[in-house]
């Protein structure tokens, strides 16, 4: 990153101008920021429909770069996303926009840890990251209970790390394993679909997730039932999960977002279309985190709302449903899904993929 900012700024600091690091306010706006800098809105609607999207939504606390001379704007750099930047240019009365790539300090690490304290402390300590212990408890969630991990459990890991400024930014875990005297599982991220597999090609986790929130009781089943606000027997086509409002709801597979907006009777919500034919529904929803759009990619337990009360609703819940080739099913119906085991080429694929990680890394099979 370093190293972009000066190439794209370097004819400029031969002159003695001036850069201001900046943080984009959780209040401000792209428009906010245009309007700031007097740079006419039209470079906004020249941009692609992505880029667009990208520019209404860049995080809170993001840092961008502002080049001035002698107090005139000459150029801006905003991150959009993990990968991307906006580069504004002024060239004479003209505004120009370009996409650049973010220039990460990545390096590969490898690590092996024994609890000694708690599973958190003794990883922070070894790796200087809370990073990695949020990223195995996702991996190994099915298979572990991480609340209670024996003492002397020890983890093996083999990760990238992406630093910026020298500060850790993101980790890509290729490799994690967690062993001690009650089980020994392994996990290889498969680069050809972004999941993890053992070493069988079985996936640690299924398609979906049991539940798409952590709530405090069902209060309506699926099936018929008398319905609350309009008095008349209804087929109740989904789950009513209970909790406070605010409580993030996590999408229950990978998929792409096919709608996001207000539904009749459902309120604010959030329509998925996974593999196979499935399609989940998250109805009353107070609201949605920055970044949710229609035709977003969506990864499983990604947030994708927040447990509300909008639409004909009698209290705060998630009404979640499932549909299956175009039929209403009951979601604790997939609740135990199978796990995904790669077959055929995939399956060829990923095991000779492994076959080399394993000799590479002097990876102990058991
Ligand atoms: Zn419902």
């Amino acid at each position: 990153m370093r190293k972009i900012i000066f190439l794209l700024f370097i004819p400029f600091l031969l002159f003695a101008y001036k850069i201001d690091i900046k943080k984009w306010d959780r209040h401000y706006t792209f428009y906010q920021f245009l309007k700031d800098y007097k740079i006419p809105v039209k470079i906004y609607y020249n941009l692609t429909p992505t880029i667009k999207r990208e520019v209404r939504h860049i995080n809170n606390g993001t840092v961008f770069f502002i080049l001035k001379d002698n107090n005139n704007f000459k150029q801006a750099l905003i991150p959009l996303n993990s990968e991307q930047q906006i580069q504004i240019i002024k060239k004479g009365n003209k505004f120009i926009t370009k996409i650049v790539p973010i220039i990460y300090d990545t390096s590969t690490k490898k690590i092996s840890i024994t609890i000694n304290r708690y599973l958190s402390y003794d990883i922070y300590r070894a790796t200087g990251s809370n990073l990695l212990t949020h990223k195995l408890i996702n991996i190994f969630s099915d298979k572990v209970n991480f609340k209670a991990i024996p003492k002397g459990t020890v983890i093996n890991a083999v990760y990238e790390e992406k630093s910026r400024f020298g500060k850790i930014k993101d980790i890509k875990i290729l490799f994690a394993s967690i062993k001690n005297n009650y089980y020994h599982y392994m996990a290889f991220l498969n680069p050809n679909d972004g999941r993890y597999y053992d070493e069988h090609a079985k996936s640690l986790k299924g398609m979906f997730l049991p539940a798409p929130l952590r709530y405090k009781r069902i209060s309506s089943y699926f099936g018929m039932r008398f319905h609350p606000i309009l008095h008349k027997w209804r087929m109740h086509d989904g789950i009513d999960f209970v909790n406070r409002i605010g409580t993030p709801i996590h999408s229950v597979a990978d998929g792409k977002i096919i709608y996001k907006g207000w539904i009749r009777g459902y309120g604010r919500v959030v329509k998925i279309k996974h593999k196979n034919g499935y399609i989940t529904l998250y109805a009353h929803l107070h609201g949605w985190p920055r970044g949710i759009y229609n035709g977003k990619w969506i990864k499983q337990g990604q947030i994708i709302g927040y447990l509300g009360n909008s639409g004909l609703s009698t209290g705060p819940h998630l009404h979640f449903g499932v549909m299956h080739y175009g039929r209403w099913i009951n979601p604790l119906k997939i609740k135990n899904s199978a796990r995904i085991t790669l077959w055929g080429k995939a399956r060829k694929k990923y095991l000779s993929y492994i076959k080399n990680f394993i000799k590479e890394n002097n990876i102990a099979l058991k």
